[in-house]
């Protein structure tokens, strides 16, 4: 009931649907969401290796993030350092079920990919 609830999880991701789209990274993938917090963009991150997908279409297009300074490919906002997702990340940065049925990256879950 509480906010938390609307929150995206790591475990509700389809990960072999991802790596069935060709989203296999260094291998031991884990795989996130996050979102821009200025215009709700949102990405696909592998935490493993700190690689963030940015196109729902081809995840071939993937920018390494650690230790690097980031802008918004949507709208150059830098992102801010710092826990990026997960609980400690920024609640702007969080995805929510809401953002994430209106977005590309639907057929990311199977809730939100529906059945047709
Ligand atoms: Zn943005």
């Amino acid at each position: 009931m509480g906010v938390l609830s609307d929150i995206v999880q790591r475990v509700d991701l389809d990960h072999v649907e991802i790596l069935r789209r060709g989203g296999a990274n260094l291998g031991n993938e884990y795989f996130a969401l996050c979102k821009c917090p200025v215009c709700g963009h949102i990405y696909l991150v592998e935490l493993e290796v700190d690689t963030l997908y940015i196109s729902a279409e081809d995840l071939k297009q993937r920018v390494l993030i650690f230790g690097v300074d980031f802008s918004c490919v949507a709208c150059g906002s830098a992102f801010p350092a710092g826990p990026r997702i997960g609980t400690k990340a920024p609640e702007s940065m969080q995805v929510t079920w809401q953002d994430l049925s209106e977005s590309p990256w639907r057929w990311v879950t199977e809730r939100t990919r529906g059945s047709g």
